[in-house]
């Protein structure tokens, strides 16, 4: 439960911060995309003020500074002083046929060019190149000549001589009005933009694994203590009373079954020894006979504990009869098993048991043979358990040869 908490706290947390990336990334792109336009506007109201109030004031005849080409000289101009202040912010007009050679387009400029002339409507192209000096966004916007531009680029016959004399009579004619000549572009770079957005989300993910994290924290644990821990309990009380005999606290017959048998394949795998005691109270019947069944039923419950307390191992002892038990004791060989039994007859011997007075228990002891199931184990010692009643009880026997 804990797991799929776990599990489904990093699969929204994943999936939103990989959409908060998302989102960030592109408004910083629409950032990027207006700071373009508003060069773009900026170098158009530049042109315009050129036009109108800078142009009239001009000699008509100034070859130094050519009246009609004015506005756009001082569109490139104020847009390169910008460049100054802000390095890779770029701004320039480009043509596929221009007056000036410099001003010729290439690259994808020309793919933008030709998009324009194939779509009047079209307004506006953007791009991205990436470079390892960081990524630039680029906005193009046709120039689509008016009359009065006809006046200078429609035939060189008729262009003014100041403009022929500078750049001659080959290039930059034969324009025709709103057709895509050429076009503005501007050049943003985006690193700084993205960079920033980055920097936002990491804020962003830090935070919310903070608020998340801590919130998963406290979730776990009221549910850890609230559903998990009674349902531990509860299957941990569950498998208790599934495995273990409840009269003496030892563990059941189908215990010993699983464990034994578990126990007998791993030792016979592995070719470690293994041994199995069988114990049986002498003449139990006359404690019921004589003193009654609760009396025997406390019996039983005192030899398990003291049986267990001998042995200092609380998941060796199974009961797998009404007063007969067996222990389990792996990597025990046969004279470190017979020697263990031996003290624990004379222990319960030594004792008298409360309200039943002295006790002694027969004892037969076998180990594993290569081969053996924990089936073939039991009966062994079984055999060497009833030779020792046969031969007067309160005794230890080994397995037969
Ligand atoms: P031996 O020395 O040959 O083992 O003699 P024994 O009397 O101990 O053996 P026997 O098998 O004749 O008798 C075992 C008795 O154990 C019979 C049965 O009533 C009693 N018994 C079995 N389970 C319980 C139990 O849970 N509580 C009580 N009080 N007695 C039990
Ligand atoms: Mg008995
Ligand atoms: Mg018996």
């Amino acid at each position: 439960m804990n797991l799929t908490l776990a599990l489904t706290f990093v699969i929204v947390f994943c999936v939103s911060s990989a959409v908060l990336y998302r989102s960030l990334v592109d408004g910083a792109m629409t950032q990027v995309r207006r700071d373009a336009m508003l060069q773009a506007e900026m170098a158009m109201a530049v042109r315009k003020y050129t036009m109108q109030d800078v142009r009239p004031l001009l000699p008509p005849s100034s070859t130094v500074l050519h009246p009609q080409s004015i506005p756009a000289y001082a569109a490139n101009r104020t847009m390169a002083l910008l460049e100054e202040t802000r390095p890779l912010y770029r701004y320039v007009e480009v043509a596929l046929n221009p007056t000036n050679p410099v001003n010729r387009a290439s690259g994808w400029q020309v793919d933008a060019i030709n998009a324009f002339r194939a779509d009047s409507r079209l307004t506006e192209l953007t791009h991205v190149i990436e470079s390892p000096s960081g990524d630039m966004l680029y906005v193009a916007r046709p120039v689509r000549p008016t009359a009065e531009c006809i006046g200078c680029h429609g035939a060189a016959r008729s262009a003014p001589a100041s403009l022929l004399q500078r750049y001659g009579a080959k290039d930059g004619f034969g324009w025709t009005v709103g057709e895509a000549v050429g076009a503005q572009i501007v050049s943003v770079p985006t690193t700084s933009a993205i960079a920033q957005a980055r920097d936002t989300w990491w804020r962003h993910v830090g935070a919310s694994l903070l608020v998340f994290g801590t919130l998963f924290l406290v979730l776990n644990r009221i549910l850890s203590r609230t559903v998990i821990a009674p349902i531990e309990t509860s299957s941990s009380t569950w498998r208790e009373l599934a495995t273990k005999d409840p009269l003496t606290g030892a563990r059941n017959r189908r215990s010993f079954e699983e464990q034994g048998q578990a126990l007998v394949t791993a030792c016979s795998a592995s070719g470690a020894s293994l041994a199995l005691v069988a114990v049986d109270i002498d003449h139990f019947k006359r404690v019921n006979d004589s003193h009654g069944h609760d009396i025997g039923d406390a019996v039983l419950k005192e030899f398990a504990q003291r049986v267990l307390l001998a042995s200092k191992r609380r998941d060796c002892l199974y009961r797998i009869g009404g007063e007969e038990f067996a222990m389990v004791l792996p990597h025990t060989d046969l004279s470190a098993a017979v020697a263990f039994a031996e003290v624990l007859r004379r222990s319960l011997e030594a004792t008298p048991f409360g309200g039943a007075g002295r006790l002694t228990a027969s004892f037969g002891v076998a180990v594993l043979f290569p081969g053996d199931s924990l089936d073939t184990l039991l009966k062994r010692a079984d055999r060497a358990l009833y030779a020792a009643k046969n031969a007067g009880r309160n005794q230890v026997v080994s397995q037969p040869n």
